[in-house]
């Protein structure tokens, strides 16, 4: 089977952005803040929404399974305090529930968490083990820089992630390290300040000890792992003069990449330069680009081409990518498959 980890519901009806925008409103006067209920939306708009874009689109590419997240974009961690991230990451992760739960076969949930620049992330906690324990989440997602840009938050390494770590190997849960809105200027949102986040990620975990304290700690790197793949060189040769161990002990047992790189050479490098046991099929469809490439006449976004047509791949090594290494990364996801005979 085919695994698309890296989904987000971007098409949600548009109920949900209209209910943000009065959320929006409501910071700077109480009187328009809405009601969690007074945003309805029906199981038929659900389904609508997911039949004619995602399960459409997986249908015609040919995976089939996505692990679906609400709207990376959208999770905006820099608008208003705890309170609003709070409800706002409620109602999200609530409707990727329910589209799992119309879709069972083709969607499994995962996570925003309700984060709030300098609020400490343990007030993340609660909303974590709702998504788990109700929902059947299977992963986070985790964004390293809430304030959108102008990272006031301290490195991934800092003390202060700790509980979301001890969850996370509680509930043996990977973190996708994944930011949202850029709301500073000099970084685009998809085009730059997404690759910057990932490259920061890895750095952080290159200059410290996480990993020695959380041996099981898994980080999932998407957008093909930022600039990492392409300067891995530099990441050796930095780690070598950090005294660090080699990059495939030091952070390889716990870091994994995605394949949400939009071109062949992209992909040809990720696969020849990072370990195949490390890399997960992603596609990220919907989502940052969404238009056709006309060198090739296909989507941008559509990755399975590429995954396909990687010279250096063999059977084994696509199985990986495609199921293997997401049933490794998300044990829960494996377990939820294997109740179902798959
Ligand atoms: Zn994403």
């Amino acid at each position: 089977m085919i695994i698309d980890c890296h989904g987000h519901y971007t098409t949600a009806p548009d109920a949900l952005e209209a209910w943000r925008k009065r959320q929006i409103l409501g910071i700077a006067d109480p009187a328009q803040m809405p009601r969690v209920s007074e945003l309805r939306i029906s199981d038929d708009e659900l389904r609508e929404s997911i039949e004619t874009n995602q399960l459409r689109l997986m249908r015609e590419r040919g995976s089939d399974l996505t692990l679906f997240s609400p709207r990376a974009s959208f999770m905006a961690h820099h608008i208003g305090d705890f309170n609003v991230s709070s409800r706002w990451a409620a109602i999200c992760n609530e409707l990727c529930f329910r589209v799992s739960r119309l879709f069972p076969e083709y969607f499994v949930p995962v996570a925003m968490l309700p984060q709030s620049p300098r609020v400490d992330p343990a007030s993340c906690i609660p909303e974590l083990e709702r998504c788990v324990n109700e929902y059947g989440n299977v992963g986070i997602n985790l964004n390293p820089d809430p304030s959108g840009g102008h990272w006031t938050s301290p490195p991934l390494s800092d003390r202060s992630w700790y509980p979301i770590y001890e969850k996370m190997v509680e509930y043996d849960i990977p973190a996708m390290i994944h930011v949202s809105t850029s709301c500073n200027a000099c970084f685009h949102t998809t085009g730059a300040h997404y690759l910057n986040a990932d490259t920061t990620a890895f750095m952080q975990c290159l200059t410290s000890d996480l990993f020695t304290d959380f041996p099981t700690l898994k980080f999932l790197i998407p957008h093909g792992g930022g600039a990492v793949p392409y300067h891995w060189g530099r990441f050796r040769g930095l780690a070598q003069e950090l005294k660090k161990p080699l990059l495939q002990d030091h952070l390889l047992k716990n870091i994994f990449f995605d394949t949400c790189v939009y071109h062949q050479p992209g992909i040809d490098l990720l696969t020849k330069v990072i370990p195949v046991d490390n890399i997960l099929f992603a596609s990220e469809m919907i989502g940052a680009v969404r238009g056709v490439d006309p060198e090739t006449g296909y989507y941008f976004d559509d990755t399975k081409r590429y995954v396909d047509g990687a010279a250096l791949l063999d059977t084994e090594a696509r199985f990986k990518i495609y199921e293997g290494n997401a049933r490794r990364v998300f044990p829960r996801l494996d377990a939820t498959l294997k109740a179902s005979g798959k």
